[in-house]
C-alpha cells in the first residue's frame, strides 16, 4: 500500500480544492509546490498591515451561488466592487465601458446618444463579421474607445497585434448603457476579509504540504509515493515539450511601499497607452478599504514567458490551441494522472472557474 492516495502538484486553487475534497472523503493527500508558499497566484503577503496581492490584482466574482457559498465557508468576503480607472495620456476614464466613459469621451448624456455615437463609428469601420480582437472590439464599442482604451493596453498585455489575437479576450469586459462602473456583471463579488491566504489555509487545513519542491526534479520518486497524481503545472512541460512549446504571457511585478496614505485613490488604475511599459498600477489597501499610514503599490509589466518564469496567461490563439489539443489527447490516455487548472487545461480561467473545474474533477474522481 502506498503512503498517499494522491500526490497533488501545485498548491494553487485547483490543487487546494482537489486536496480538500479528497481529504474530506478520507483520502490521504500530499501537496507539493515549487514556490515557497501555498495559494499559487492568489497568494498575498502582508506589508505594513496591508495584504499585497503578490501576483496581481485578484477580485473574486461569480454567478454561481454554490461556488460563492463554498468560498464563504472558509472565509468571509467584503463588499469590494472592482471599478478600475483608465489613464490615457493623462486623462481619466471609467471602466468598464459604460455611460460614465461615454460622457467622458463624447459628453453624451443619454444611452440613446451613446448608442448612436457607437453605431456611427461601427458603421464607418465597415466591420460586419469580426474575425479577431481588433475587429471584435471596434464592432462592440467603436473606434474611439478602441484607440484610446483597448489597442495600446491589449498589445502590451499580449505582446501581439490586436489583429492577431482571439476575439473572446475582449468579450470578458462588460459594455453597458447605465452609469455603473462595476467591472463584473456577476451576482457575487468581493475580497476575502483578512486576505486570500485565509482561503488557502482553510482549504489546506490538516493536509500535508511541502513547498520549495519541484516535481520535475524528482518526478519518478514523488509519483511512487501515491496511487495517483494530480498535476496543475504547465502541461507541455509535463510532456517534456515533445510536440513543441505552448506560448504563455508572464508578468514582472514592481512592488513599492510609499510613505503616504493614499497614492491613487483606487485599487486599480490601467495605463492604456502603448508608450507606458506597464499595464496597471495596483494600490492594495483599497481592496480592503485600508486606512494604514503607508501604502503599497505594484506596477505590472507584461512580458513573453520563457523557461524559469511564472506562466500567468495561456495565449489561446488557434496555433496554441491546436498544439494544446495534442498534449490534451496524451493526457487523456493517462490512467493515474489527472490534469487541472489554468496551466494544465491551458485555459484563461478565473478563480471561480478553476474552483468549478476542481469540484467537477474531484466529484467525478471520488464518487
Ligand atoms: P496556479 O495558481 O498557477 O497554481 C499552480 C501551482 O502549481 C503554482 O503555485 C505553481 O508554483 C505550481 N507548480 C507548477 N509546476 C510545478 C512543479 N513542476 N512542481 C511543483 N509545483 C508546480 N481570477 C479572478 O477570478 N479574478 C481576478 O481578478 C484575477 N486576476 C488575475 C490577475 C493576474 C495577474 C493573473 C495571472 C490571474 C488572475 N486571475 C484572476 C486568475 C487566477 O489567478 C487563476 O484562475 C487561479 O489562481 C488559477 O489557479 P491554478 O491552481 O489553476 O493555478
Ligand atoms: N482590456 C483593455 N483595456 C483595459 C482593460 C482590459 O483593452 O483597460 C482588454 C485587454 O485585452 C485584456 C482584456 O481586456 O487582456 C481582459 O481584461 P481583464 O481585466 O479581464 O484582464 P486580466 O485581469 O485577466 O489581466
Amino acid at each position: 500500500m502506498k503512503q498517499y492516495d494522491y500526490l497533488i502538484v501545485g498548491a494553487g486553487l485547483f490543487g487546494s480544492v482537489f486536496a480538500h475534497e479528497a481529504t474530506k472523503k478520507g483520502k490521504r493527500c500530499l501537496v507539493i509546490d515549487r514556490r515557497n508558499h501555498t495559494g499559487g497566484n492568489i497568494f498575498s503577503e502582508e506589508v505594513e498591515g496591508i495584504n499585497v496581492h503578490k501576483y496581481g490584482a485578484h477580485i473574486f466574482h461569480t454567478n454561481d451561488k454554490g461556488i460563492w457559498d463554498y468560498v464563504n465557508s472558509f472565509v468571509e468576503f467584503n463588499r469590494y466592487t472592482n471599478s478600475p480607472v483608465a489613464n490615457f495620456e493623462g486623462e481619466l476614464f471609467n471602466l468598464p465601458f459604460n455611460m460614465n466613459t461615454f460622457y467622458q469621451l463624447w459628453k453624451v448624456k443619454t444611452p440613446e446618444e451613446a448608442q448612436a455615437k457607437i453605431n456611427e463609428q461601427v458603421a464607418a469601420s465597415g466591420i460586419t463579421d469580426p474575425q479577431n480582437l481588433e475587429e471584435q472590439a471596434i464592432s462592440l464599442v467603436g473606434t474611439d474607445i478602441y484607440e484610446k482604451l483597448i489597442k495600446g493596453y491589449t498589445e502590451k498585455q499580449w505582446g501581439r497585434k490586436a489583429t492577431e489575437l482571439p476575439a473572446f479576450i475582449i468579450k470578458r469586459l462588460p459594455l453597458r448603457f447605465t452609469f455603473d462602473n462595476n467591472y463584473f456583471n456577476d451576482k457575487y463579488q468581493g475580497i476575502p476579509i483578512g486576505g486570500y491566504n485565509k482561503l488557502t489555509k482553510g482549504l489546506l487545513k490538516d493536509i500535508e504540504v511541502r513547498t520549495d519542491v519541484d516535481f520535475f526534479e524528482n518526478k519518478e520518486e514523488l509519483m511512487k509515493l501515491a496511487d495517483k497524481t494530480v498535476f496543475t503545472g504547465n502541461i507541455d512541460e509535463f510532456y517534456e515539450y515533445q510536440f513543441g512549446k505552448l506560448e504563455y504571457r508572464s508578468l514582472k511585478f514592481e512592488h513599492e511601499t510609499l510613505n503616504q496614505e493614499n497614492f491613487q485613490g483606487n485599487a486599480v488604475v490601467n495605463y492604456t497607452e502603448a508608450d507606458i511599459p506597464y499595464t496597471r498600477i495596483l494600490e492594495h489597501k483599497h481592496f480592503e478599504f485600508g486606512k494604514q499610514p503607508k501604502t503599497v503599490v505594484t506596477k505590472e509589466y507584461p512580458c513573453e514567458w520563457t523557461a524559469g518564469m511564472e506562466a500567468y496567461y495561456p495565449v489561446n490563439d488557434d496555433k496554441n490551441n491546436e498544439l494544446f489539443k495534442k498534449y490534451r489527447d496524451l493526457s487523456r490516455q493517462e490512467e493515474n494522472i489527472i490534469f487541472g487548472g489554468r496551466l494544465a487545461e491551458y485555459k484563461y480561467y478565473d478563480m471561480h472557474q478553476v474552483i468549478g473545474s476542481a469540484l467537477v474533477t474531484s466529484n467525478k474522481e471520488l464518487q
